[in-house]
């Protein structure tokens, strides 16, 4: 893994430590790296009503909006599994959900944003472009 991977899926394992998962006990992380450096945080934050859960990603697609812009992306590392998990576990993509809010982002940033995928403790991870997890996604020029 490169050395910025590495720190960011760290980072990501930092924002998973903040997860509300009481009812699925599967923590999620994510970071967001913008095009200067910066980061921000998101992790998972469930609800007795089911649906009004959010995933890490919106969380930290909303704190990297409120921070830097979601035009400024440059990477999104996330990491996760259940709470138990011994070791590293498998790796995490993100849901149907929010490939597509990340493909909004990303044609604001007009580049593509890289977008790493980790396993709980961040130790192993993939990487993938978004057309290749959400191909025809909806864009702005749809609208
Ligand atoms: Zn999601």
């Amino acid at each position: 893994m490169k050395e910025r991977e590495i720190f960011l899926l760290r980072r990501a394992c930092d924002a998973r430590m903040q997860a509300y998962a009481p009812y699925s006990n599967f923590h999620v992380g994510c970071a967001i790296e913008a095009t200067d450096g910066r980061i921000v945080l998101g992790a998972n934050v469930e609800n007795a009503c089911y649906r009004l859960g959010q995933c890490a990603e919106q969380v930290a697609l909303g704190a990297a909006q409120q921070t830097f812009g979601m035009d400024s992306i440059a990477r999104i590392a996330i990491v996760g599994g259940p709470v138990e998990t011994a070791g590293g576990g498998a790796l995490i993509t993100p849901c149907g959900g929010c490939r597509q809010a990340i493909a909004e982002a990303q044609a604001l940033c007009g580049a593509p944003i890289e977008i790493i995928c980790g396993n709980a403790d961040g130790s192993a991870c993939s990487r993938h472009t978004l057309p290749e997890l959400l191909p025809g996604a909806f864009t702005l020029t749809q609208r």
